[in-house]
């Protein structure tokens, strides 16, 4: 993914300004790097202004070309997608704008000079309504950072829907606490604190995915919530407690990406057989969707390790690997160094 030498980056500080009554929104941002890079990714509708250490850069509608490291700063206007990048859904007459990056696409809301390599990221949102975001003081992979802004409600605590579910505080209360429950419930097995400020949680409209989990802000699809309430308590349990064990594996220490879908659906399953009494998380219906069905065979990997070594050394060697690579990436081999000491 590199060009040249390796970079670091600092910091990112970013400042969107977003108004959704109009096309598109303003982003300013100033990024600290070291070391060498060929470009900055930046993906925007116009350029009003781009320096490097005080020096105009040249854009190529996607690229910024770098040629010393230092203070880039960026003034760009940005538009909305449908695919990446921030979107703009209208529901009952309420407009919501959220953010989602892949590890490919942060340009399209802001310069992104590497879009893995953990950073500070200081992120400031204007604009009208509810502002969630997912600061935090971590270093964290630029990608993930995201807001979402509208007329969110808070149905429970640290619990955001749409205007048009402001009614629904019974079901928003028991999001809370399955995911209050399931934060106390990795911090007692793994032994690792929860890593960020707040887990809050939000449910947007038309979400391409499930969930996606950020550092200390979970967005959910908003038929999920329907979900929770029409769904067997285990599906409930299984797809809030995955998408917090993402907190510990993904976002505290980043693997490969069979082996954070791997750990996130073990650890989901033990919540599960506590939150669910008398229920066999391992057993998944079948001819029916069901959320973490696609990790099965990559579970299998660390249900080896349980079979062999036991629980206990197992969330042992896990302990271990959270604490040692905290706020890094590190892998399987990491893992498996970790489990046989
Ligand atoms: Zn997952």
């Amino acid at each position: 993914m590199f060009e040249g030498r390796e970079i670091m980056t600092i910091s990112y500080d970013i400042t969107w300004d977003l108004d959704p009554a109009a096309p598109t929104f303003r982003g300013r941002t100033s990024v600290r790097f070291k070391g060498t890079r060929a470009y900055a990714e930046l993906s925007a509708v116009s350029l009003r202004e781009a320096l490097l250490n005080g020096w105009h850069v040249p854009w190529d509608g996607a690229r910024l070309a770098l040629d010393v490291d230092g203070v880039l700063e960026v003034d760009a206007d940005f538009a909305y997608h449908r695919d990446r990048g921030f979107r703009r859904v209208e529901v009952d007459g309420a407009t919501y704008l959220y953010a989602l990056h892949y590890p490919d696409s942060a340009g399209w809301t802001f310069p992104c000079v590497d879009q893995t390599t953990r950073s500070r990221v200081n992120l400031t949102v204007d604009a009208p309504g509810v502002v969630l975001t997912n600061s935090t003081a971590a270093p964290i992979p630029p990608y993930t950072i995201t807001a979402a802004v509208g007329p969110w409600v808070e149905v429970g605590e640290g619990v955001h829907v749409m205007r048009s579910r402001a009614g629904e505080r019974d079901r928003g209360r028991v999001v809370s606490r399955l995911i209050e429950d399931s934060v106390a419930f990795f911090e007692s097995v793994l032994g690792v604190p929860y890593p960020y400020e707040k887990c809050d949680a939000v449910f947007v409209p038309e979400f391409p995915h499930l969930a996606f989990s950020s550092p200390g802000l979970i967005m959910f699809d908003d038929a999920v919530f329907d979900a929770l309430a029409t769904r067997e308590p285990k599906y409930a349990a299984t797809v809030l407690s995955h998408e917090v064990a993402h907190a510990w594996s993904g976002n505290l220490v980043n693997a490969e990406p069979w082996l954070v879908e791997a750990l996130a659906t073990y650890l989901s399953r033990l919540a599960t057989e506590q939150f669910v009494p008398g229920v066999d998380p391992w057993a998944i219906p079948e001819n029916t969707p069901w959320p973490d069905r696609p990790y099965v065979p990559h579970l299998a990997h660390v249900r080896a390790v349980e079979d062999t070594m036991g629980r206990e050394t197992l969330l042992s060697g896990l302990s271990t690997f959270l604490s040692r690579y905290a706020h890094t990436n590190a892998g399987w081999a990491e893992l498996k160094a970790c489990l046989s000491e």
